[in-house]
């Protein structure tokens, strides 16, 4: 049994999807997610087991949105999509071919999905060609997970673009800011899972673009609208992240050799272990706490409140955490800033700047 595989312990692994992956680029700099998504642990159970539930997951009402518009952008072999798509990347009007993968059986799926991209690949100078329902896939931490992207289209001139069917409503040419970095990290996952697909074949990754096309409903209406998203960015920190975890070997050396994330489950797989010792076990791996954690790990709560028990300055969010770089509690920084506590070697910089601030907001207040 490897290091990870003992961290997990009994509890059944969790398969990552494509949005478990893309929280993943959330907060590259958390090793306590690292280790628990490298050995596949379920962080909403262990976090409901704490006592710390998140509220994840979309409600009944958005999931039924978000299918009912899906359907409505694919339906007729995807007649409103591929409007939208000759508009937006130059598909041929008359020469669009639909492939839906689903109707292969579920287990043929990927390796159909692969043939096919092949023969695309190949074939460079076909007309364009929309691929609904394929199955791609994606190696995290030695494990494989597979991923379903809503739409690929193959454009004429060689390029395949990922299309992403969101049903949060766009209005005036504006939309959620966080759902659109939400949905851009997904489409990354894609993206990735694409190119390393194609290199795989012997083909060109970088024949993805990472411009990937956002389809959201419009100003509140179903009709749909078609934008570029440009996915560079997320790509670079999900690539790291993902680099990082195939290196967790260096992050387990850190960590006691007996330590284990294990909910120990029972033949109904609710979890026995005492909540408290899981709760020091996590306290084991260090967190790297942000108010970002709030829309994108179900260790969210169980972290924030470690770090109010802690003072920590990551309370305050990543700017000020890595303005203050260094000054671990807000309590230092206040002791600091007031001259009751003497900076550490490395600390007179930010020491200096406290102390002007706090000079500054006494002069305020006066
Ligand atoms: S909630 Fe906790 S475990 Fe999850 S990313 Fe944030 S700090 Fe890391």
């Amino acid at each position: 049994m490897n290091r990870l595989d003992a961290l997990r312990g009994t509890t059944p692994q969790k398969p990552h999807d494509a949005r478990a992956i893309a929280a993943l680029a959330a907060n590259p700099g958390c090793a306590r997610r690292a280790l628990l998504d490298g050995a596949g642990i379920d962080k909403d159970a262990a976090a409901r087991h704490l006592g710390f539930p998140a509220p994840f997951g979309q409600s009944p009402f958005a999931i039924t949105r978000g299918n009912v518009f899906e359907a409505l952008v694919k339906a007729d072999g995807c007649a409103e999509l591929l409007r939208m798509l000759r508009e937006l990347l130059g598909l041929p009007i008359a020469e669009v071919a639909y492939h839906d993968v689903e109707n292969v059986g579920a287990h043929l799926r990927h390796a159909h999905t692969r043939a096919l991209f092949d023969r695309a690949a190949r074939d460079g100078g076909d007309a364009g060609t929309v691929y609904d329902h394929p199955l791609l896939s994606l190696d995290i931490a030695g494990h494989t997970a597979y991923l379903e992207p809503d739409v690929v289209a193959f454009q004429l001139g060689g390029r395949f673009h990922i299309v992403e069917i969101k049903s949060f409503a766009v209005i005036d040419g504006q939309a959620d800011p966080s759902a659109v970095a939400a949905a851009a990290r997904q489409a990354a996952v894609y993206v990735l899972a694409l190119r390393r697909m194609l290199r795989e074949l012997g083909h060109d990754p970088l024949r993805v673009a990472h411009d990937v096309v956002l389809v959201c409903p419009e100003n509140f209406a179903n009709r749909p609208v078609a934008s570029p998203l440009d996915v560079r960015r997320q790509l670079g920190v999900l690539e790291r992240q993902l680099s990082r975890m195939t290196g967790l070997d260096r992050l387990l050396d850190g960590l006691p050799a007996d330590l284990t994330f294990d909910l120990l489950p029972d033949e109904d797989g609710l979890p026995t272990r005492p909540a408290a010792e899981l709760a020091d076990a996590l306290r084991g791996a260090t967190a790297r706490y942000a108010p970002d954690c709030l829309s994108a790990c179900d260790l969210c709560f169980f972290c924030r409140d470690e770090a109010r028990q802690e003072g920590a300055t990551d309370l305050l969010g990543r700017h000020v955490r890595d303005e203050l770089g260094g000054v671990a509690s807000v309590g230092e920084a206040l002791g600091l800033a007031d001259g009751a506590r003497d900076p550490a070697e490395g600390q007179e910089e930010i020491a200096r700047l406290l102390r002007n601030a706090e000079r500054l907001r006494r002069e305020c207040l006066a």
